[in-house]
């Protein structure tokens, strides 16, 4: 048997009807940029989202640096990021002009550590990116006492994290701003790149819009410099219809994840997601943590089970923030993680076999 990580052709096989028909119809419209299917998606998305304003954008990345941007945050400006996750913050912290500051994350919810951001936080500290890791949220009642005590502000890295919710709150409603990811193999995604911003505070809101357009509303219309980045109208289109099944699809995810805790729960040396109190999973990933790590990958190999590693390496060593000099014992939680997690196959249409198959071949990897 093979089964893919992520298998998106199932996906389009079940919505084809209706994805085919809006494509026809934006084709029949010859409107690409802007117009009402936009601005319907970015609405029905915020009310999904308990927020007032949705801002379409090019993709996650630019939206973080759109919202830093937006802030005014740049050169002498510290923003802390966690250490373990994907290294977009980072990257738009350093390009926005500011400081990043790595934080390392908690060993149960692989999410940024509040206790560990307090002790990195100094009087340029201007906000903290919590990333909303794997599909449920970080400790935002934690980071929201350090945000207040210290007069930082939260953005939300919530390109991981559609729909997911902490105590009943929707990711990207608790800080200043959300990030959100439409890229193809997110949980809401889309077919080419897309993101949008999520907040509650129509200045940053409105800021932020024209800072996506080339800083105004409208054509020749320039009160700020900005840049091109935009959710475009195919995308809005296909994403508006895929919007209407996402429930339906982390139903799905949950089920599965569901079979593998209990299916993995009498072996030691697994540990399966651990869930904070409060938080609703969306299970964009379901991620192993176990010794053994490149064996069972390989066992699962070659058996016909594609597997993922999120991530082989933590952000700090990267090349990329190579010139900062961290030393791993700056980050223990994140340098255990980079050998200890395995991302195994998790989505709403693998069938009941290949959950199965799934199973037998990591239990007879732990018997043998
Ligand atoms: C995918 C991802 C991003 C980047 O999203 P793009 O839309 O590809 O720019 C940012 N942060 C996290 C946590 C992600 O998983």
């Amino acid at each position: 048997m093979q089964v893919p990580f992520l298998d998106l052709k199932r996906q389009y096989e079940m919505l084809k009807p209706e994805l085919d028909e809006v494509v026809r119809e934006v084709l029949a419209e010859q409107r690409f940029v802007g117009g009402p299917r936009v601005a319907s998606f970015e609405q029905a998305f915020a009310r999904a989202h308990q927020v007032r304003y949705c801002i379409g954008v090019g993709n996650a990345t630019d939206a973080l640096f759109i919202i830093l941007k937006a802030l005014g945050i740049g050169p002498g400006d510290e923003v802390i990021v966690p250490a373990h996750g994907w290294l977009s913050a980072a990257e738009m912290v350093l390009l926005a002009g500011a400081q990043p500051v790595f934080a390392d994350v908690c060993a149960d919810s692989y999410c940024i550590d509040p206790s560990d951001v307090e002790a990195r936080i100094t009087v340029h500290t201007r906000a903290i990116i919590p990333i909303h890791l794997y599909g449920q949220m970080a400790d935002m009642e934690g980071l929201q006492q350090l945000a207040t005590r210290h007069d930082i502000l939260l953005i939300e890295d919530c390109a991981q994290a559609h729909f997911a919710s902490q105590s009943g709150r929707m990711a990207g409603s608790i800080g200043v701003a959300g990030a959100f990811s439409f890229y193809p193999s997110k949980l809401l995604g889309a077919m080419g790149d897309g993101g949008c911003i999520t907040t509650d505070d129509i200045v940053l809101a409105e800021k932020c819009r024209a800072i996506a357009n080339h800083g105004g509303k409208e054509k020749n219309d320039h009160q700020l410099p900005g840049l091109n980045s935009r959710l475009d109208t195919l995308q809005a289109a296909i994403l508006e219809c895929k919007l209407q099944h996402a429930g339906d699809w982390i139903t799905g995810r949950n089920h599965v994840a569901g079979s593998y805790n209990n299916s993995f729960k009498d072996i030691d040396q697994i540990t399966s997601p651990q869930i904070s109190l409060g938080n609703a999973h969306n299970y964009h990933l379901y991620v192993l943590r176990i010794q053994q790590r490149d064996q069972l990958k390989a066992h699962l190999e070659s058996a016909g089970i594609q597997t993922e590693i999120h991530y082989p390496l933590a952000s700090p060593f990267t090349p990329a923030f190579a010139a900062m000099g961290h030393s791993e014992a700056d980050f223990p939680v994140s340098v255990r993680l980079q050998t200890e997690l395995l991302s195994i196959p998790v989505y709403a249409t693998m069938t009941h076999d290949e959950v199965k198959y799934i199973v037998r071949t990591v239990r007879n990897f732990y018997k043998r």
